[in-house]
């Protein structure tokens, strides 16, 4: 695992692997943890969007079809963006 040290992702300098904002050009880094969590958050909302489409009707199922839709957006782009990070730490 090649993850104890980061590169920025604006001046690609190394930084801590701790560092929330870059010591070079100040720039505030994403957390991969955060990725994490909005994947998680997606899942779950897609999850319940899919019971509330599911399981009720009228306003309630509207709202299912809204999480439904935002869950998986929230996935997905949570997702892509841990990948190209991945990539991008991989990256020489
Ligand atoms: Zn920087």
């Amino acid at each position: 695992m090649p993850s104890d040290r980061l590169r920025c992702v604006e001046c690609r300098e190394p930084i801590p692997v701790d560092a929330r904002i870059c010591p070079h050009c100040r720039a505030v880094q994403p957390s991969p943890l955060l990725d994490v969590g909005v994947v998680v958050a997606g899942v779950f909302a897609l999850l319940f969007g899919v019971v509330l489409a599911v399981m009720t009707v009228g306003t309630s199922r509207l709202l299912g079809f809204l999480l439904l839709v935002v869950g998986f957006g929230l996935a997905v782009g949570g997702y892509t963006r841990y990948i190209d990070r991945q990539a991008a730490s991989r990256a020489r």
